[in-house]
């Protein structure tokens, strides 16, 4: 019978909760379990996918098209496995689809309440989102304490009650504080967090400290006794200096020798050495590369989450040490273009709205001009069709219809508009944000003898797209023999997936996101190839 794991948080958000569970679901899969993550998030909001990247980070996209929260994202590089629609639980897809089971009728006349039929739904959507695993980690998004995060609470409470003792787990990821003045490691946040916990029901098994630095043994001691919690089970998290040397941080402290004895499942030897291997290959990377990130959301790192991470992965790959200059492309003007030189590459990532966009086409104009490594993303192709459009076809005020309704030339607009413009009655046709996207993955056919066929070593390809406007396809025979090539297309080239620039060392931009799919163990091909090339060319 599957084995579930709970995460919570307490004192304080982003403590790093996600990162904690990646890791330790990694090291149960590198000794051989089947393993599956599930995020629990307590917001109303059906899925992140209307959210702003500054309140929320990046917006992850699985294979399977769900938008989810940018937890998945680490789940799928540290563990290696797929993320799919049942992995990422919201508040508000609970409760929509309790309200549907009331309008249904399908709880023959009682009073809908929280407790049961709210929680049992939560319930119901764990056990699907385990999916047969032997150990399932299941994180409760929040911190323990917010009025949101009471259902998921009790939910996972009451799964503990239903199930044998050994079947089920709480683990508390909690802060350490330090006070400076008298150099102290305060408790005290923590034993209140637990007794938060303990309150409604639920006694963690586990505790992982978040400090600086590792907590000695005087501490633990303390935790231990104000928190009932087994003296062996209290645990250093430490800051790290990357977040991949967490497992093997915990592999040190025998933290998942301990939770398997609890969980009583049959012995499986410990695997560490993927990690070991990319963490020391990553400390000895010392040829720096610096490459440009022109976005909009740039104030936030976590808004480019994957774009930054398959940056450090390719680097890692290469032997390079990555720094990423992050340049708000509403800060970008002809004047100051310049600025952009001493830059051994450049990324346009995705975005939406028309802000910033006229500093993307001129950096991708002077990546084109200047030969510096472009790589663009989603919005970053499309960008680069409309830069290639104005400055090489001559197409004067060539633009996307999501920034220009009005313009002669809309190059990139939504397929419902492309009969529209033949006719010459552009309207934009957008009423509902939520999903109204192409999303998840699809399949992609490479031209043969381009770059991105070189470097994928395949016809067909899978990348996952989130995006709703699209190369429009009335214009694609003008970029005929020109130094713009679609290498990339679906369908009978219908749309178009990737483009590149002959006579440049390396200009290519997707219309898909390639950043959800890197490893840190083996990188991507077209990110290992772009920073080689960076590298190399300056
Ligand atoms: N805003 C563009 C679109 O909707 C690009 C989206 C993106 O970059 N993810 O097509």
């Amino acid at each position: 019978m599957a084995r579930y794991i709970f995460i919570t948080g307490g004192v304080v958000s982003s403590l790093g909760k996600g990162i904690a569970a990646a890791s330790l679901a990694s090291l149960f899969k590198l000794r051989g379990y089947q393993v599956s993550l599930q995020k629990l998030d307590p917001y109303i909001n059906l899925d992140p996918g209307t959210m702003s990247p500054f309140q929320h980070g990046e917006v992850y996209v699985t294979e399977d098209g769900a938008e989810t929260d940018l937890d998945l994202g680490h789940y799928e590089r540290f563990v290696g496995i797929r993320m799919s629609q049942n992995s990422n639980v919201t508040a508000g897809r609970v409760y929509s689809s309790v309200i549907k089971k009331e309008r249904e009728g399908k709880y023959l006349g009682s009073t809908v309440q929280v407790i049961p039929h709210v929680t049992d739904e939560i319930k119901r959507l764990i056990k699907k989102g385990s999916n047969g695993a032997d150990i399932s980690f299941v994180e409760v998004g929040g911190t323990v304490g917010d009025i949101e995060s009471l259902p998921f609470l009790e939910a996972i409470r009451q799964l503990n009650m239903e199930m044998n003792d050994s079947h089920t787990l709480f683990i508390h990821l909690t802060l350490l504080p330090k006070v400076d003045v008298t150099n102290e490691i305060k408790t005290k946040p923590t034993q209140h967090s637990v007794k938060e916990l303990r309150s409604i029901g639920i006694q963690p098994d586990v505790l992982l400290c978040r400090a600086k630095n590792t907590i000695d043994d005087n501490i633990k001691n303390k935790i231990s006794l104000f928190t009932n919690v087994d003296r062996k089970a209290v645990f250093s998290a430490q800051d790290a200096k990357s977040i991949y040397e967490i497992p093997i941080y915990y592999k040190n402290q025998n933290i998942d020798e301990y939770i398997l004895k609890k969980l009583k499942v049959p012995h499986k030897k410990s695997v560490i050495k993927p990690w070991v291997t990319f963490t020391n290959k990553l400390k000895k990377c010392s040829r720096k590369v610096k490459i440009g990130m022109i976005g909009k959301y740039v104030d936030l790192a976590d808004s480019y989450k994957s774009l930054n991470e398959s940056l450090l992965h390719a680097s890692v790959y290469n032997n390079n040490s990555l720094e990423i200059d992050f340049i708000d492309s509403e800060d970008i003007t002809k004047k100051n273009i310049k600025r952009l030189k001493n830059l051994q590459g450049i990324v346009v990532p995705g975005g939406f709205g028309n802000r910033g966009v006229e500093g993307k086409i001129l950096a991708a104009n002077f990546a084109r001009v200047n030969h510096i490594p472009y790589f663009g993303i989603c919005l970053g192709m499309q960008i680069s069709v409309i830069e290639f459009a104005r400055n090489i076809l001559g197409f004067k005020n060539a633009n996307s219809t999501e920034f220009d309704l009005k313009t002669p030339f809309p190059v990139i607009s939504l397929v419902t508009e492309w009969d529209d413009y033949k006719k010459g009655r552009l309207k934009g046709s957008i009423r509902q944000l939520g999903g109204t996207m192409r999303l998840g993955a699809q399949s992609c056919t490479l031209v043969k003898k381009s770059l991105a066929h070189s470097l994928y070593k395949k016809n067909i390809i899978s990348e996952r797209h989130r995006h709703r406007y699209e190369v429009n396809n009335k214009f694609v025979d003008d970029f005929n023999d020109t130094d713009l090539l679609f290498s990339g297309y679906s369908g009978d080239k219908v749309l178009m997936e990737v483009l590149e620039i002959r006579h440049h060392p390396w200009y290519l931009a997707s219309q898909f996101h390639p950043e959800f799919t890197s490893s840190p163990l083996k990188g991507h091909p077209l990110f290992n190839s772009f920073i080689k090339t960076a590298y190399e060319t300056k």
